[in-house]
């Protein structure tokens, strides 16, 4: 999963960035409006996290170009206290949900993974394909309830996969998801190769089916009804 932080708050960011950093994202940073729409011109995030007080402007006038660029990033608005005004044009702009400052980290990691589970899943906590389930909040999937043994960019990929299910997934578009805007292209794309390698051995050893499919010199593609 892949987060980006827009907050001019240097040390709340960078504190926010390593919560969730160690909790297996991918985190990337933007102080000012003009940094968040570089980053969100050029690369696509899972959510973002949307301060509204910002040096340059309102976070509000993000949300419509976020959207606007990539239908499938969820957004979290981070208001004052006391805003309720801008709490509901946030949520009337299309942000999923909002905090409000200061706010203990328990209470957004708890709001980002059930905006997640909302996006990707309906809410559910398990993404049911067949054979295949994926558990979100165990972070564990098992075919035929044989418990995949999963690292966890195996796993991040695999839901990366299944989230995107039947559409092409370029190698840059799943190097950048797994690990942000500062890879190293040439060694990722090896990385990326075996990764698929692992994931596929581990799904046909537990009895799935031949899900991913290589799009040869493109990608590869998470197919839901293999034949
Ligand atoms: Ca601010």
């Amino acid at each position: 999963m892949k987060l980006l932080v827009v907050e001019d708050n240097q040390e709340l960011t960078e504190d926010v960035c390593t919560f969730f950093r160690e909790d297996g994202f991918v985190t990337e940073a933007a102080y000012t409006i003009q940094q968040a729409r570089e980053k969100v011109g050029v690369y696509s995030y899972d959510l973002v996290i949307l301060d509204l007080g910002l040096p340059d402007g309102n976070g509000l006038d993000l949300i419509g170009e976020i959207q606007q660029q990539h239908e499938g990033t969820a957004i979290l608005v981070l208001t004052a206290r006391d805003s309720i005004d801008t709490k509901v044009q946030g949520l009337e702009q299309g942000a999923d949900d909002y905090l409000t400052k200061p706010f203990h980290k328990a209470e957004l990691n708890a709001r980002v993974h059930s905006i997640l589970r909302r996006r990707i899943s309906g809410g559910s906590h398990q993404i049911q394909l067949h054979e295949l389930t994926v558990d979100l909040s165990a972070r564990k999937a098992t075919i035929h309830n044989n418990v995949l043994n999963l690292t966890r960019k195996e796993y991040d990929l695999l839901l990366f996969l299944v989230y995107n299910k039947n559409l092409l997934l370029t190698k840059e578009s799943i190097a950048e998801h797994l690990w942000g805007d500062h890879f190293d292209q040439a060694d990722n794309f090896d990385f990326i190769y075996n990764h698929i390698k692992n994931l596929r051995r581990k799904i046909s050893q537990a009895g799935g089916k031949n899900y991913i499919r290589s799009m040869y010199g493109m990608g590869y593609k998470f197919v839901s009804d293999p034949s």
